[in-house]
C-alpha cells in the first residue's frame, strides 16, 4: 500500500521545488517518483512536423522522487506522517498520524 495516492494534495519537502505544493497527476511506483501538477515542469521544444501541428514550448511535468514529498492532511490541513490502520473490518487505511483520521 502506498502512501502517496493519485489526486492527492501534497507538498515538496525537498529539492528546488522545496515548499512548493500541487495535487499529484501521476505515480510510477517502480520508478519511486510522482508528477506533481504545476511543480518541477519542464519545457520541451517540439519542432514543427507540419501545417497542422505547429512547433513550439510544450510544458510538462517533470519526476519528483516520492520520497521527496508529504501528504496534506484533507482533514487537518497539516503535513501529515502517514501511517497505516487495521480497522475492525479487517480493512487496511491510510490514517494521518496527526489527526488519526483515515486519508
Ligand atoms: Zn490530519
Amino acid at each position: 500500500m502506498l502512501k502517496i495516492k493519485k489526486n492527492d494534495k501534497v507538498e515538496i519537502i525537498k529539492g528546488k521545488d522545496r515548499g512548493k505544493t500541487g495535487k499529484v497527476l501521476r505515480i510510477e511506483s517502480v520508478k519511486d517518483r510522482l508528477y506533481v501538477e504545476g511543480v518541477n515542469v519542464m519545457e520541451k521544444h517540439v519542432r514543427q512536423k507540419d501545417q497542422s501541428k505547429p512547433g513550439g514550448i510544450i510544458k510538462k511535468e517533470g519526476p519528483i522522487k516520492i520520497s521527496n514529498v508529504r501528504l496534506i492532511c484533507p482533514g487537518c490541513g497539516k503535513l501529515a506522517g502517514v501511517g497505516f490502520e487495521v480497522r475492525d473490518s479487517g480493512i487496511k487505511v491510510r490514517i494521518c498520524k496527526k489527526c488519526k483520521q483515515q486519508v
